[in-house]
Order: C-alpha cells, then sequence, then structure tokens
C-alpha cells in the first residue's frame, strides 16, 4: 500500500526551507500554536491538486508563498514548492510549484505534468482527495452542522457514489445527445432516400451512356485501325526521311564544327588584332597630341609668315618705290650726263677756245675777243 514518506517545503507559508520525515503507519504533529502544524497539512493539500482557497485558509494563491522568499535573479518572480515522495509497490513523487504572478505548474516522478495526470495517478491508488478523507481546520464544525441531506452527499463522497452519480448523469446526457443526433440523422436518412432514388436513375442513364460511348469507341477504334496502316506507311517513309535528314545534319554538324574551328582562330586574330588596334590607337593618340602642337607651332608659323609677308610687301612697296626713285635718279643721272656731256662738250668747247685765245694772246688778240665771247672763228 502507497505511504507518505516525506514532505520537502521551499518557501511554502511558514516554511523556508523543510524536509518532514513521515513513518509507515500513522503519524501526528505536534507544537504550539502558530508553529506550522495547519500549513504542513495545507502543503499536503496543495501538492495533491488542492483548487480551493478556503481550504487551504487562502484568499489568493501568492500568500503561500513565504513573505521573506527573494525573487529569482532571471525573471523576478518569488516561487514556492512542495514535494510529495510515496513509497509503496513502486516509489511515487508529485511535485506543485507556485509563482508570485500566479502561475502554477505540476511535476510527477520529475517530469512535466497537468493537474488532470496527477488526479488520475492518485485516484489510479486510490489516493485521491476530497472532502471526506481530508478534513481541513475549522470543517470539522461544518460537517456537524450539516443537514440531512448534505450529510448524505457526504456519505455519497466518502463512499465514492458520488463518483458514479456524476459519470451517470454525465453518461445520460451523452444518451440524450446521442438519441438527438439519431434522430436528426433520421431525417437526414429520409432526405437521402429521395436523392437516392434519383442517384439510381442517374446511374442508369450513366450505364446507358457508357455502352454508348464504348461503342462509339470500339467504331473510333475500327476506323483508327485503318487510320492506323497508312500512318504506320508513312512513319516508315518519314523514318526513312529522317534518316537521310540525319545523315545531311550529321555532315552539316561536321561542317558547322570546321565552322567554329574556323570561327575560333578568327576570333582569336580578331582578338591580336584588336589587340593591335588598341596599341595603335594608343600611339595614334600620342601622334594626334604632337599632331596637335605641330598645328600650334604651324599656326605660329603662319601667322609668323603672313606678318613677313606683310613685311615683304611694305619692303616690295618699298622697293618698288626706291626703284622708280633709282629709275628718276638714273633718268637725272642719264640727263646730268648728258648735260655733263654737253657740258663737258661745252668745256671741251671753251677749252678749245681758250687755246685758240692762248695762241691769240700771243697775237695779243685773244684777250679781246675772249672779253667778247667769241672764238677767233666766229670773229
Ligand atoms: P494552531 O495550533 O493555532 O492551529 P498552527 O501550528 O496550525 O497553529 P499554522 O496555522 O500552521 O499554525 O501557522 C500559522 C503561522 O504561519 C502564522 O504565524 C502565520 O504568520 C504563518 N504564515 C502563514 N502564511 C505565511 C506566509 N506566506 N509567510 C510567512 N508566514 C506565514
Ligand atoms: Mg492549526
Amino acid at each position: 500500500m502507497l505511504y507518505l514518506d516525506s514532505i520537502i517545503l521551499h518557501n511554502f507559508k511558514s516554511f523556508r526551507h523543510a524536509n518532514i520525515k513521515f513513518g509507515k503507519g500513522f503519524n501526528c504533529i505536534v507544537g504550539p500554536n502558530g508553529s506550522g502544524k495547519s500549513n504542513i497539512c495545507d502543503s499536503l493539500l496543495f501538492a495533491l491538486g488542492e483548487s480551493s482557497l478556503r481550504r487551504m485558509r487562502l484568499t489568493s494563491f501568492p500568500q503561500l508563498i513565504n513573505s521573506h522568499a527573494k525573487p529569482k535573479k532571471e525573471d523576478n518572480v518569488k516561487r514556492a514548492y512542495v514535494k510529495l515522495s510515496f513509497r509503496g509497490e513502486e516509489p511515487l513523487e508529485i511535485a506543485r510549484i507556485i509563482k508570485s504572478n500566479n502561475k502554477v505548474g505540476y511535476r510527477l516522478n520529475d517530469r512535466h505534468a497537468t493537474r488532470q495526470d496527477v488526479i488520475d495517478v492518485l485516484r489510479a491508488k486510490r489516493c485521491e482527495i476530497n472532502e471526506t478523507n481530508a478534513i481541513t481546520q475549522g470543517e470539522i464544525g461544518t460537517l456537524l452542522s450539516l443537514n440531512a441531506k448534505e450529510r448524505r452527499g457526504l456519505i455519497d463522497v466518502a463512499a465514492g457514489i458520488k463518483d458514479f452519480d456524476d459519470k451517470k448523469s454525465a453518461s445520460l446526457k451523452e444518451l440524450e445527445k446521442v438519441e438527438g443526433s439519431i434522430s436528426e440523422a433520421g431525417i437526414m436518412l429520409s432526405e437521402r432516400q429521395g436523392f437516392l432514388n434519383e442517384l439510381a436513375k442517374e446511374k442508369e442513364d450513366a450505364e446507358h451512356h457508357i455502352a454508348l460511348t464504348n461503342s462509339i469507341k470500339e467504331t473510333s477504334y475500327t476506323i483508327l485501325k485503318s487510320r492506323e496502316k497508312g500512318i504506320m506507311s508513312e512513319y516508315e517513309s518519314s523514318l526513312a526521311l529522317i534518316k537521310e535528314r540525319e545523315k545531311k545534319r550529321n555532315d552539316i554538324d561536321g561542317k558547322i564544327k570546321e565552322a567554329d574551328i574556323e570561327i575560333e582562330s578568327l576570333s582569336n586574330k580578331r582578338e591580336a588584332a584588336a589587340k593591335s588596334l588598341n596599341e595603335r590607337s594608343i600611339e595614334v593618340g600620342s601622334t594626334n597630341k604632337l599632331l596637335e602642337s605641330a598645328n600650334r607651332d604651324s599656326a605660329v608659323k603662319e601667322s609668323q609668315l603672313s606678318s613677313a609677308k606683310n613685311s615683304i610687301a611694305e619692303l616690295e612697296k618699298a622697293i618698288a618705290e626706291l626703284k622708280s626713285s633709282r629709275a628718276k635718279m638714273v633718268e637725272e643721272r642719264t640727263a646730268n650726263e648728258s648735260g655733263l656731256k654737253s657740258a663737258n662738250e661745252e668745256l671741251a668747247e671753251k677749252s678749245k677756245k681758250l687755246k685758240l685765245i692762248d695762241v691769240y694772246d700771243d697775237a695779243g688778240v685773244g684777250s679781246l675777243l675772249s672779253r667778247y665771247g667769241e672764238t677767233p672763228e666766229e670773229a
């Protein structure tokens, strides 16, 4: 038979941490008022799934947590737990935890569990708690003042009859529901019968349709068979044609391959040409730069040339002027020369006359003639 071996309390009501051991058989807890006897009983109720705050002398669940308990750092939540260890045919551990954020959890043999899991296990071992096998502080007076009907209810609970009554009323309700569903199903069945008749008619039509379709198919098959022969011969000639085409295609493929090789070599050449073109373009660029500077030089030279031409023109003009003045001078000189010649001739004439005068002077006539400007011959 299952029996309670120990209760571990952590932050539960007045207990910070306690491990209370029990013996097999009858156990009695004694202590002064306020020492925590009833708190131990409350812990037992709590761990076994009690949900009544009144029976644990509370107004809210967080009151179960020791007032000096400290919250955990990770979630800032205080917590209390009670762990019951049972022994018997096989050991059993039930634990229940309560947090200050009102969350509650159960563990059964150190695994997460629900309240229903715990109740099911206890019921299977005939250890579930109720108001008849767990009498809390102050409930004895209430029990004594029960009327006959309430007392009967309590006896039913204690004898387990209430459970059966509850199950019976639940089953009757279920039965009522099922009967309702059956009558609904009957109505639906009669409706469906009508549909079924219609469906039978549709089925007949469908079968006739299928027979007709089959005969059409057979006819089509015959037609197709005869066409097949023609198609087969067409197919064979097409096959021969295809083979021929394939041969041609192979030839073309060979040519394409050759062309590909040629294209590849051409593209290699093109790449080389592009490379050299690129180099040439670089050269052309530098040549262009040279050409630009040469153009600039030539523009300078041209402007110099035009100014030189202007100076030449001026020079030519000056030369022409000089030439014309030279021509004038030549003319003048010629004129002078002819004047000079005539002067010389005159001079020669005069000299001749002078000689004659000299001759006449010797004779004494000359000086006279010369005073009149006449030569001796004229005279
Ligand atoms: P009595 O003989 O009078 O029935 P008792 O031994 O049953 O007394 P309990 O009722 O179990 O005593 O314990 C009451 C004590 O528990 C009170 O002193 C109360 O302050 C303390 N207590 C109850 N809840 C908490 C809590 N959350 N934190 C700290 N102490 C608490
Ligand atoms: Mg008490």
